[in-house]
């Protein structure tokens, strides 16, 4: 038996898993063995009916969807049955096979991936958004092609790099995460902590040798794989595991319980979400609606801006469960690690970029009012600097709900620019939010996607929290927290002790942060609190000033 081998990287989201390795991508350099020509039509075969199978099972999905009214979402999976027959991506699978000698798993992502690259470049959003569908089918196809059934592919996935919107569909399965590349605040890593999905990133090209089907442990909270693993190493991730799903469900079984400090300060815990799967959980274990919905994660791999009627179509489904609860829809926050195609080469971030494109933001607006109907709808402003950025978007409101009532707008504080105008931005909004994850790493000058940290207990940031919170205050609105620190152990506290009204906080952590509340004592916090503003700043090598 093989000596257990610990490869190193770093944690992205906390969480133990073992399970059966499921290998995305190979390392360039690694040298997979033709497949000898007598054994080709076999793989051909095989991968044939695994794109069958996949088309089949999109199929009956799709039947699922349409009898339970959800015709649009019926249609979306259609096409991705539609998909896995095409006449093109059949070929390109049989020449991979036939003329390289490529597995059958192997061809399926490669021609996939090469048919995504293709629809990528079209001009029709539509279909460029389809990319990532035809990636989609190629990966169930492959998983097919291995021998995993529906519902088996919940092993742990390796890859060099994953997108936000890779993650949100692979955590419905995998019990883990491990990347080759990543960084720990890049969006990938916030949607695996949102859906509680160990993962951890860094882990370097060596991690791409782990053979397909292979018992591996994943320590997400440690930053390790581990490959052959020890008996006992095997019998402690197992009872992690039970221990984890035994604490969610306590979770669940106390999700009416209020959040209040011991000494009776109530907080209102809601959540952050981009998918259905995640606002589920979500009210499940107690959260009270969606702080924090973002907007812009299935769309990263569009061509042009996001129509009325696409964006109306993500939105119904996210928004049906929070019927008369608060949601908190975002408007789309594109740049930084979140740039598509067609606004590659910008510079500019968020609602910047949507108030230079004012059909867009009217789009988004008219869909996110029509979508939430039936919801307590508030808009929220991402990277906000100026208070004539939150009156520009009233007005395009205006002009879109003609009359109707109006929905809450709000401005993210997470720029240091925001924080220091904070009072006048305060007075033109009707809530505020603090986005610690942008808020840190801009004051603190780190790289956001490559980040091994998040310090936001350092006191510059604070001093920025604690004044954006007495605006929000003066201003008589509330304020709350929608980045991580939120359901930080260390940083929660703070916050709650610098004052501000909410906590909106990924979606797995909701019945946690709910709980370690009802542990706290809020004039306890608030002294502590108050303690560390007085702290001296330290200069970029942790000394004191
Ligand atoms: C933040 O910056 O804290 C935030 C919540 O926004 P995002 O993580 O989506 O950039
Ligand atoms: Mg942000």
């Amino acid at each position: 038996m093989k000596q257990e081998r610990a490869l190193r990287g770093v944690s992205a989201a906390p969480g133990i898993a073992i399970g059966r390795a499921i290998v995305l991508d190979r390392a360039a350099a690694r040298d997979t063995p033709a497949i000898p020509a007598s054994e080709r039509a076999r793989e051909l075969d095989l991968a044939r009916n695994s794109l069958d199978m996949v088309a089949t099972e999109m199929e009956q999905i799709a039947a699922g969807l349409r009898e339970a009214g959800r015709q649009q979402e019926a249609d979306i999976v259609e096409t991705g049955a539609l998909m896995a027959v095409d006449p093109g991506l059949v070929a390109r699978v049989e020449g991979l096979i036939t003329e390289l000698g490529r597995s059958a798993a192997d061809a399926l992502r490669q021609a996939a991936d090469e048919s995504a690259q293709e629809l990528a470049q079209l001009e029709d959003p539509m279909l460029a958004l389809r990319a990532d569908d035809v990636r989609s089918v190629g990966r169930r196809a492959a998983a097919r092609a291995s021998g995993l059934k529906p519902g088996e592919h919940s092993g742990i996935v390796i890859a060099t790099a994953l997108g936000p919107a890779d993650v949100a569909e692979f955590a419905v399965h995998a019990k883990g995460m491990a990347l080759a590349g990543g960084g720990v605040t890049a969006h990938a890593a916030i949607v695996a902590r949102s859906l509680g999905v160990p993962m951890v990133v860094a882990l370097g090209p060596e991690v791409l040798d782990v053979e397909d089907g292979e018992e591996v442990v994943l320590d997400g909270g440690a930053g390790a794989l581990f490959r052959w693993p020890s008996p006992g190493r095997i019998a402690d991730a197992y009872s992690e595991v039970e221990r984890r799903h035994s604490a969610r469900q306590d979770a669940v079984a106390q999700r009416l319980e209020a959040a209040q400090t011991k000494d009776g300060h109530q907080l209102r815990v809601l959540a952050n979400a981009a998918s259905v799967a995640e606002v589920v959980e979500s009210l499940d274990q107690g959260a009270e609606g969606i702080g924090l919905l973002r907007t812009e994660l299935l769309f990263l791999e569009a061509r042009a801006w996001p129509t009325a009627s696409q964006q109306a179509s993500f939105l119904r489904p996210i928004l049906a469960p929070l019927r008369g609860r608060v949601a908190t829809v975002r408007l789309l926050d594109f740049g930084g690690d979140k740039t598509p195609p067609f606004l590659r080469g910008t510079t500019s971030r968020g609602i910047e970029l949507l108030l230079d494109s004012p059909d867009a933001l009217k789009a988004q607006l008219a869909a996110i009012v029509d979508a939430g109907a039936d919801v307590k709808l508030r808009i929220l402003i991402p990277m906000v600097t100026d208070p004539e950025q939150v009156l520009a978007v009233r007005n395009a409101l205006a002009t879109v709900i003609d009359g109707g009532p109006a929905p809450q707008v709000g401005a993210m504080i997470e720029t240091p620019e925001a924080a220091r105008r904070a009072s006048d931005i305060a007075r033109v909004s009707d809530f505020l939010s603090i986005g610690t994850n942008d808020l840190t790493q801009l004051v603190l000058g780190l790289d956001r996607e490559q980040s091994k940290s998040a310090p936001v207990t350092d006191v510059k940031v604070l001093r920025l929290i604690d004044a954006t919170v007495r605006a929000a205050h003066a201003a008589g609105i509330v304020v709350d927290v929608c980045g991580e620190a939120a359901s930080d152990a260390t940083a929660m506290p703070v916050l709650v002790g610098l004052g501000v009204d909410e906590l909106s906080v990924a979606a797995a952590r909701v019945g946690e942060v709910r709980q370690w509340i009802r542990g706290l004592d809020f004039a306890a916090c608030r002294e502590a609190s108050e303690k560390r503003l007085l702290d001296q700043p330290a200069d970029a090598a942790g000394k004191r000033l």
